[in-house]
């Protein structure tokens, strides 16, 4: 069995070189492909695919001297448990990422954190559907809710029809034997 870490050939993209390109790819990548976001859905995949989006540039930093980016949009829809009437609520998510190609993962300083792009070490190229991947899970909702809950399901027809109420049950009674 294929490790799911390994990634095909396909998905390895060298992002420096992107950016000094400041060349855009863009593709479509099946959600079944998707492993550990799979897991988070209410439902089977099926044939939905993510759409992604990748733009490589250099930033000229205030000071002179330049920051290679690279900016990933990653758009899909996805089946989720609504946590109020746990039906499959469709959840559209259109995730946007910045991010500044560094040499080595930085420390987690309060300035990484509050930092409005993320540091990404792309010494070696990146995996492009782990990246697209991460991002569809980052941008699931803590509490996925429909915006309002469609009313509880009318109960079962064969439970509910009651012989002694219904017309032709009324109508058996008064006729006369
Ligand atoms: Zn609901």
């Amino acid at each position: 069995m294929m490790d799911p870490q390994t990634p095909s050939d396909d998905a390895l993209v060298d992002l420096r070189e992107l950016a000094r390109r400041d060349a855009r790819m863009q593709g479509r990548r099946a959600l079944a492909a998707m492993p550990r976001l799979a897991a988070a859905l209410a439902e089977a995949p099926g044939e939905r695919q993510a759409q992604w989006s990748l733009h490589g540039f250099v930033q000229v930093l205030p000071g002179g001297g330049s920051q290679p980016m690279a900016e990933l949009e990653v758009r899909a829809v996805l089946a989720l448990q609504c946590q109020r009437c746990l039906r499959t609520v469709e959840v559209p998510v259109d995730e946007h990422a910045l991010f500044r190609l560094v040499d080595v993962e930085p420390e987690l300083s309060m300035d990484e954190l509050e930092a409005q792009d993320e540091a990404l070490c792309a010494t070696a190229p990146v995996d492009l559907h782990a990246l697209v991947e991460d991002q569809l899970i980052l941008a699931l909702p803590l509490v996925p809710m429909h915006a309002s809950c469609a009313p509880p399901a009318a109960p079962d027809a064969s439970v509910d029809t009651s012989v002694d109420t219904s017309p032709f049950a009324v109508l058996q009674r008064l006729r006369p034997r």
